[in-house]
């Protein structure tokens, strides 16, 4: 059985660039739906003791949707912390240093990402995820699909589908996606860039 994730955070503490009634939909209703969805969907199935990247991996249609669905949001609730000065909400360290060469500077990266987000055609995700050589990229992924099903190892992600910002952006996907920054824990993207 799997469980809705606890958040790292009060579920205010996000506030203005996540409001608490978006968390307590988002992560109480939606991702928990998820949860409950994929628990039904493996009962007696071959799944039922499978780890989540697995089901990601290995699984089609309603169960693939769910499963992937809650891998993503647990990437990305786990990622955020309580909003920082944005001019010094910065990643360090080897993770710096590897933006640095491939994009030139983390303004570049930091646009090409933002942007990559506000173009996706409908639901889905943008992700910046590290290839095995260490390599970084930035992809778009459609629906529930994780990087994990292209052999990427994923660091960080924003959530377009509109249930993710709608209460507070309505329709300004872009403005949603542009305060996301101020709120990033370079830390856990760190740690996860480090494994
Ligand atoms: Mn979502």
């Amino acid at each position: 059985m799997f469980k809705l994730i606890d958040l790292p955070y009060a579920p205010n503490a996000l506030e203005p660039v996540i409001s608490e009634k978006t968390i307590s939909f988002h992560h109480g209703k939606h991702l928990q739906g998820y949860v409950d969805n994929l628990n039904k969907l493996i009962q007696g199935t071959q799944y039922e003791n499978m780890p989540l990247e697995e089901i990601v991996k290995t699984s089609t249609g309603g169960m693939f949707n769910n499963a992937g669905q809650i891998l993503n949001h647990n990437l990305y609730f786990e990622q955020f912390q309580a909003p920082q000065h944005e001019e010094n909400n910065l990643p360090t360290g080897k993770l710096a240093a590897q933006i640095e060469k491939q994009w030139g500077s983390f303004q570049a990266f930091k646009e090409e990402f933002t942007n990559k987000g506000a173009t996706l055609f409908g639901s889905g995700w943008v992700w910046l995820s590290a290839q095995e050589d260490g390599t970084l990229v930035i992809t778009q992924e459609a629906g529930a699909n994780n990087p994990i099903t292209k052999g990427l190892e994923p660091l960080l992600t924003f959530d377009v589908w509109e249930h993710a910002y709608y209460l507070d952006y309505q329709n300004r996907r872009p403005a949603h996606l542009q305060a996301l920054w101020s709120i990033i824990n370079w830390n856990a993207i760190e740690d996860r860039f480090s494994k």
